[in-house]
């Protein structure tokens, strides 16, 4: 490691607030211990969890703990292998790669059955560790996965927790099939375009529900077959429309606010996929509407080893690809987050490094 600098460029939060308090300064490159690797970070992605980092959590979830500053934020990342610690054998310095960005134990009952997230010492790679909006990264090197040469690593670095997140959500547990219909709500945002990709690389039939009328068209122009302004009115009615009466299979529901008209959208054993609560988390519903008509309601924060690797390869086949709403140096990161924050932007905010 004696050719690699001591100091690296890195887009670090010192306090909560807006934009403004991102600051691109030079600081200590890390170093891997025994089992990590030291990435070269070439690309990585803004998500909701990059904008609260930096601006404080909108709910802060019991029991909270109050973050250690400075924070370096970033969970998706791909990049090269600068360095490895000892008793690394899985990569080599050279090597491109993607991470996963769920940091699990690998010991207890849920690790062991292959659901890393549901571990009991769950944490999340930038946002409990510092993270890969820097020039260096350290990560476990289980975690990596190697990636083709012909795949740019802003596409790839787009990908890591919106696509393992919605590959989760609809594969995963809703077991969403070609033939079967979706309704993402929220479709402009990572999830959802995410969701979008999935949904139509699958063979579904997707509905898209967006709260502007250029999210909507681009909603259509990437594959959905209809659109709908989720704040305009009941949904579920313009769904039942066009669905014959009988309502979706699947519906994404980033917002929480939304339940009681996702839910009356679901068709009958139709379910309802939730990895967020943004515009809400203290939906109104009717419990009965779920359980007479046999529906189920699933959550997924992110997806485990098995759903990661499954929609990269499909990234690494050339079968899926993000939609790239914009793309912003690290020098220029306050940008990128306005960007991210606007009502405006359409798909993944890439930030290369
Ligand atoms: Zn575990």
């Amino acid at each position: 490691m004696s050719d690699l600098p001591t100091t690296m460029w890195a887009g670090v939060i010192h306090r909560h607030g807006g934009p403004e308090v991102l600051s691109y300064e030079e600081v200590a490159r890390p170093e891997p211990g025994p089992g990590e690797a030291l990435l070269r970070v070439r690309a990585t992605s803004l998500n909701r969890l990059d904008l609260w980092a930096r601006s404080g959590p909108p709910v802060k979830i019991f029991p909270w703990t109050e973050p250690d500053f400075p924070i370096i934020s970033g969970s998706d990342c791909a990049g090269e292998v600068a360095a490895v610690g000892e008793g690394v054998t899985n990569v080599r310095p050279g090597d491109r790669v993607v991470l996963y960005p769920s940091l699990f134990c690998g010991v207890c009952d849920y690790c062991r059955r292959g659901e890393q997230t549901q571990c009991l010492h769950y944490h999340i790679f930038g946002e409990h560790t510092p993270g890969a909006m820097a020039e260096y990264a350290v990560a476990p090197a289980l975690n990596l996965l190697p990636i083709p040469e012909w795949l740019p690593f802003a596409q790839v670095g787009a990908m890591p927790v919106a696509f393992t997140t919605a590959w989760r959500m609809l594969m995963t547990a809703a077991e969403l099939r070609a033939g079967q219909s979706v309704l993402v709500l929220g479709v402009g945002g990572s999830v959802g375009t995410a969701a979008l990709r999935i949904a139509k690389n699958t063979g579904a039939t997707v509905f898209a529900a967006a709260s502007t009328a250029e999210k909507r068209q681009l909603a259509e122009e990437h594959g959905a077959t209809a659109t709908v302004d989720h704040t305009a009115g009941p949904f579920s009615e313009w769904i039942l429309e066009q669905t014959g009466g009988l309502g979706v299979d699947v519906v994404v529901d980033a917002l929480g606010a939304t339940w009681q008209e996702s839910i009356r959208s679901l068709a009958r054993g139709g379910c309802l996929v939730v990895c967020g609560a943004t515009a809400g988390n203290r939906p109104d519903f009717d419990i009965r509407e779920v359980y007479q008509r046999h529906r189920r309601i699933l959550g997924a924060p992110m997806g485990n080893w098995n759903d990661f690797t499954s929609v990269m390869r499909l990234a690494f086949r050339g079968e899926l690809s993000p939609i790239i709403d914009s793309t912003f140096a690290l020098a220029d990161l306050a940008n990128a987050h306005r960007r991210a924050e606007s009502r405006n932007s359409f798909g993944k905010v890439v930030i290369t490094v």
